[in-house]
């Protein structure tokens, strides 16, 4: 097996692991399962690529979204790893090819394709050097983006008992940590949690009166590279015109733009200093763009863990960032709706709570880091110093009562 720390520098070019980086490599070399809740651009990446070079073998990487393991190939195999994906956009034969002749070191499937009899045999027949597990949030039904392909992995699992397995996501709250080692066969010794702050970004939120107004405004004194997340597709676009009117440059995306469209409007971001992206939530995953200077919620996020998750796209080269939420009533009194209507009885509780603790978010004069903090299971200070609400405390009968009234309209009923 090479060193970690050689591989580290001459493939990755990396002085120091970062974070709990080397804790969670140590542990996959030594073949223990492991379930890793690392923050959005924390790297994860790395602690299954750094493996999958150490050990011999092929790495199989369940990942859900095509684009996403496109992006990864392309930066492994910058990096001199060898690395495929088997979807439908891939050419089937020459990756199974590579694959039994040994000659990958990553091979990047779906959960839906990693759980069929075909792949399994397939994989019966290579030797695997692990087995990783990206977006595990999406195995538990706690989660805020359960798929339930990701429940079938067991199967696959079971096939490869001996090989190390690794759990990573981004955003779990206790609940659904403890929900996805069950589910995944990791014992709880195998959790290792690296911490949420992001101290770098400053918290804003505030109700919405005219979000074009209110987003101009926000925008015209912030310069650097930003994203607006709206609600609809429609909104997207509207939103990107009525910026882009403004002066400043904009463009939309969201899932019903071409994806050739989408690929240039992300590319053409991604490589300026100034523009603006106004999306719905299908932009983001994946994207290594670390100069985000702002996210703004120009409709209220789904949870807290989609908000930590989106605004978490700011500020990563570590300078100071913000993020700025502007509520509704209106949009609580949608989600509730929505609830009712689409989830399935025995997950309404845990939705409307799920949905309560963002509304408890957007209410409060505490610190808003301190909230979301706590809401991830970590015992943050009671003040940050870098929020609202720790920058100029409100004032309760103005602000936060009329937040409440809001609220309770938006949840009125028997919450
Ligand atoms: P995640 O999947 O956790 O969001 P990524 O794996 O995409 O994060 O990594 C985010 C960024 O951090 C990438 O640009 C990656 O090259 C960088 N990175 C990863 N590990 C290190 C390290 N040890 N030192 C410096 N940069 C690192
Ligand atoms: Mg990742």
């Amino acid at each position: 097996m090479t060193d970690p720390h050689q591989l580290l520098r001459q493939v990755f070019g990396f002085d120091h692991f970062r974070g709990v980086q080397e804790e969670v490599v140590g542990r996959v070399l030594a073949g223990r399962p492991t379930l890793a809740i690392m923050p959005t651009g924390a790297g994860k990446s790395l602690c299954y690529q750094l493996p999958a070079l150490a050990l011999a073998g092929t790495a199989l990487v369940i990942s859900p979204l095509i684009a996403l393991m496109h992006d990864q190939i392309r930066s492994a195999e910058a990096l001199g790893i060898k690395a495929a994906s088997l979807t439908s956009a891939d050419d089937r034969d020459t990756v199974v090819r590579r694959f039994l002749n040994g000659e990958l070191d990553l091979l990047y499937v779906a959960p839906e394709r990693a759980t069929t009899d075909g792949f399994r045999r397939l994989a019966d027949r290579v030797p695997l050097s692990l087995i990783a597990i990206d977006e595990a949030h999406c195995v538990s039904e706690w989660g805020h983006d359960f798929r339930p392909d990701y429940r079938l992995l067991t199967k696959l699992l079971g096939d490869h008992q001996e090989v190390p397995r690794l759990a990573l996501t981004a955003t779990a709250d206790p609940r659904t940590r403890a929900d996805i080692l069950v589910q995944l066969g990791i014992p709880e010794d195998g959790l290792i949690v690296s911490g949420f702050d992001r101290p770098n970004i400053r918290y804003h939120i505030r109700p919405r009166d005219q979000a074009g107004r209110q987003v101009l405004g926000l925008l015209a004194e912030r310069p650097g590279p930003a994203i607006v997340y709206v609600s609809s597709r429609k909104d997207a676009d509207s939103m990107a015109a009525t910026i882009a009117a403004s002066g400043r440059a904009a463009l939309p995306y969201h899932a019903g733009l071409d994806s050739q469209v989408r690929a240039a409007n992300q590319a053409a971001f991604v490589a300026s200093e100034e523009m603006v992206m106004a999306a719905t939530i299908a932009f983001g995953m994946g994207i290594d763009k670390p100069d985000v200077r702002t996210v703004i919620h120009a409709g209220t996020p789904k949870s807290i863990e989609a908000y930590y998750q989106e605004t978490g796209r700011a500020g990563r080269d570590g300078d100071p960032a913000e993020a700025h939420m502007l509520w509704s009533a209106g949009d609580f009194a949608l989600a509730r709706q929505r609830i009712e209507r689409e989830a399935a009885p025995e997950r309404q509780a845990d939705e409307r709570a799920r949905l309560q603790s963002l509304a408890a978010l957007v209410e409060t004069t505490e610190c808003r880091r301190a909230v979301l903090l706590r809401h991830f299971g970590e015992t943050p200070p009671p003040t940050c110093g870098n929020c609202d609400n720790c920058l100029e405390p409100p004032h309760t009968v103005e602000v936060t009562e009329v937040a409440r009234k809001l609220l309770s309209a938006a949840f009125r009923t028997e919450m």
